[in-house]
């Protein structure tokens, strides 16, 4: 490609004619700010005008477009300010009327003789009639063009914004097309794009916007969808190539005393699950270049043990490992935990938050430069730079979702090719796994351990409220405990309130209903050592009741607490409300889940039904990106380098994979894609980078 050709793909789109500067900034709103923007900046939607249907043929219920001539119009004032626009539109079968509420405006811009198309559902009922339909003007077209860009084929209809036609984008866009398509030059590996049968990029990129038939429309987006899938890809198989490339200055004893050690430890005995993921760690230690690994695994099927024993064949190695956690209470618990299996056996554990006193953190930042402590446990306070190490040669992460790449990669400096072993409870669709972790290796722990089951949810209304206490109480006078948690979603948002609604629950509970018994209180604003005590009081027994914001989320393990109430959970997505529910049914004892909800929207009734009826983590996160898109299951850290504009996370499974398969071999055959004929995907990869970046 020349550099002319990279500039002008580039251009602005405010220099294509009939655009202009106020045109422009409306373009930027939609995401489009150069040509090559437009070209792909997908249709919502298409609808096959070469055979609109009559007005006599419209069937009741039906999406239908209408092509008709503006008969009669009237705009009427209803009571409290709403107008009704009517329009009577004829065709040659018969007559439709169209209604708008509250958009007197139009009546501006439709006039009796006018030519429209209409779009809507058809209304049952004895006459023909849409409600709100969409339109669009229908005028005698440039005869040049040849083919018409708005009638007489299958038409594309975008997202707009405010004040911008339908007619006008699509008039823009087939400019774009017009003078760029053919320039654009193909990147595509050939014997990729041919073994598909995929059209080249000029012939995919017209088709999409103005497609010749159905099934020239579908292979154009199949080969846009994959070319995204297939970039990132080979980005992620590039990234796995590289440290692959890397030899890692260690070597680990797998079976040494200290494996005994643990095994003889251990409460319980590993499940066929964690055995296979161990043999599978242990692999990647044996290799000669670093690990880099995610492991997955539903909420409490125990994947703190198969660190532990990692842990274990670190030291006596004769290694250091650091774990870090996103919360000051998880990093205590797994010291806690990882104490009292490996510190029996002689190996120091020691922890590192904010919350260690300042004394102490002094002791252990040198104990750890000079080796003595052996595993270190904490949270974000371990990649700051006065933490040094003498024999790091291990890190993990737990719920790593919570942290963002930069933080992963600070850690992961502080050793020489370190092995990385990320960890997350956040159970996502394969097609997000690899698009994520597609440099990682995954293995999955895929049972839970023995004698779990599964947690009864319920959904209650507040008229209900004093059973559903009833039944907490139940569970707390037969030894048991129980949350309360009042979730928020913006944190900064709802702080306040919620803190409200959390504090002032606590207080009433501990007065009324639990007065013989004690409740505690959780909340975000609480410091480190004051949450540390009320968690520690929880894990003991000491409180019975804990009433608690959303930092309950992620990792806590209190297997004596069966009963979780969960207020307002209509407001949050199925992954988050699964994590919750994931706190209770770690142990022994039947559990119970109760959202507490009065919401008749419809989309959050869908997703109560769907958290009720299944407890299959993956399950509800295939639903969470089906209704939600991936940003919502991800959160904010991790999306945005990778979004994508044709393809589809909860719809492209197949093509995700072929685009991975086909990264990988290319990627094996020629890491640095120094092939001369792939001049041009190294050139789009290297923007790739620089937009992801
Ligand atoms: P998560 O994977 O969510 O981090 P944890 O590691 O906290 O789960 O484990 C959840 C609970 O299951 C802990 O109480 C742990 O001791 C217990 N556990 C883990 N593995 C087993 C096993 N193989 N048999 C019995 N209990 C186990
Ligand atoms: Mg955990």
């Amino acid at each position: 490609m020349t550099v002319a050709q990279a500039s002008r793909r580039e251009s602005a789109i405010r220099y294509v004619k009939g655009v202009g500067p106020r045109r422009a900034a409306q373009l930027l709103q939609l995401g489009i700010e150069t040509v090559e923007d437009a070209c792909y900046y997908p249709p919502r939607r298409y609808e096959d005008r070469t055979r609109l249907s009559s007005i006599r043929e419209a069937a009741p219920g039906a999406w239908t477009t209408i092509r008709g001539r503006i008969l009669a119009r009237s705009l009427r004032r209803l009571p409290k300010g709403h107008t009704l626009f009517e329009l009577a539109v004829g065709d040659v079968s018969g007559v439709l009327y169209a209604k708008w509420f509250n958009q007197a405006y139009l009546a501006q811009q439709w006039h009796v003789g006018d030519e429209m198309i209409l779009y809507g559902q058809v209304e049952p009922g004895t006459r023909a009639q849409m409600m709100h339909p969409e339109m669009e003007r229908v005028e005698q077209e440039a005869a040049d063009r040849g083919v018409g860009l708005h009638m007489g084929r299958i038409v594309p209809i975008y997202s707009l914004v405010g004040g911008m036609s339908q007619r006008w984008l699509r008039q823009i866009l087939a400019t774009v097309l017009e003078r760029y398509a053919d320039e654009v030059s193909e990147w595509l590996p050939e014997d990729v794009r041919a073994a598909h049968g995929w059209p080249g990029l000029a012939r995919a990129l017209r088709e999409l916007h103005f497609p010749t038939s159905w099934e020239a429309l579908e292979a154009a987006k199949q080969r846009l969808a994959f070319q995204e899938l297939f970039m990132l890809q080979l980005v992620l198989a590039q990234r796995r190539a590289k440290v692959a490339a890397i030899a890692k200055p260690r070597r680990y004893d797998l079976d040494g005393p200290l494996i005994e050690g643990l095994r003889r430890q251990l409460p319980f005995s590993l499940t066929a699950s964690q055995q296979r993921v161990v043999a599978e760690l242990c692999e990647d230690l044996r290799h000669p270049y670093p690990m880099q690994r995610l492991l997955q695994g539903d909420v409490g099927c125990g994947k703190t043990v198969v660190v532990a024993w990692l842990m274990a064949i670190a030291v006596q190695s004769g290694y250091q490992v650091a774990l870090m956690a996103p919360t000051e209470l998880l990093a205590e618990q797994h010291a806690r935990v990882v104490g009292q299996w490996l510190g029996p056996l002689g190996v120091s554990v020691g922890m590192l938050t904010q919350g260690v006193p300042a004394a102490e953190r002094a002791q252990r930042l040198t104990d750890l430069a000079q080796g003595r402590l052996q595993v270190v446990i904490g949270t974000h306070a371990l990649i700051q730079r006065s933490v040094t190490f003498q024999r790091l040669a291990l890190v993990v992460i737990d719920e790593q979702h919570k942290f963002g790449v930069l933080q992963r990669a600070r850690l992961a400096q502080k050793a020489e090719a370190p092995d990385v072993l990320v960890l997350t409870a956040t159970p996502i669709p394969r097609t997000l796994a690899l698009s994520l972790y597609g440099d990682l290796a995954i293995s999955t722990i895929t049972e839970l351990p023995p004698g779990r089951r599964p947690v009864t949810t319920r959904w209650m209304r507040e008229a209900q409220r004093q059973h559903v206490y009833a039944m907490v109480r139940e569970q707390i006078i037969q030894g048991r405990q129980g949350y309360v948690v009042y979730p928020l979603v913006e944190e900064r948002a709802a702080q306040g309130k919620g803190l409200k609604a959390a504090t002032q629950m606590a207080g009433q509970l501990q007065r009324e209903m639990f007065s013989d018994v004690r409740v505690g209180l959780l909340h975000g604003q609480m410091k480190p050592a004051k949450k540390e005590q009320v968690m520690r009081e929880f894990a003991r027994g000491a409180i019975h009741l804990l009433v608690s914001t959303v930092i309950v989320e992620v990792g806590l393990d209190i297997p004596n607490a069966t009963i979780m109430v969960i207020e307002h959970p209509e407001r949050f997505g199925l992954a988050q409300l699964h994590q919750l529910r994931g706190r209770i049914g770690r142990g022994s004892h039947p559990a119970t889940c109760i959202a507490l909800s009065e919401t008749r929207e419809q989309a959050a009734v869908a997703r109560l039904s769907a958290f009720l009826n299944t407890t299959d983590g993956f399950a509800l996160a295939e639903q969470d990106l089906k209704q939600r898109g991936p940003g919502y299951l991800l959160g904010r850290q991790q999306h945005g380098w990778w979004r994508l504009r044709i393809a589809d996370m909860a719809r492209d499974h197949e093509l995700l994979e072929l685009g991975r398969q086909e990264a990988m071999t290319l990627v094996d055959r020629d890491p640095h894609l120094q092939h001369p004929s792939l001049g041009e995907l190294r050139d789009r990869l290297a923007q790739f980078r620089r937009q992801a970046a």
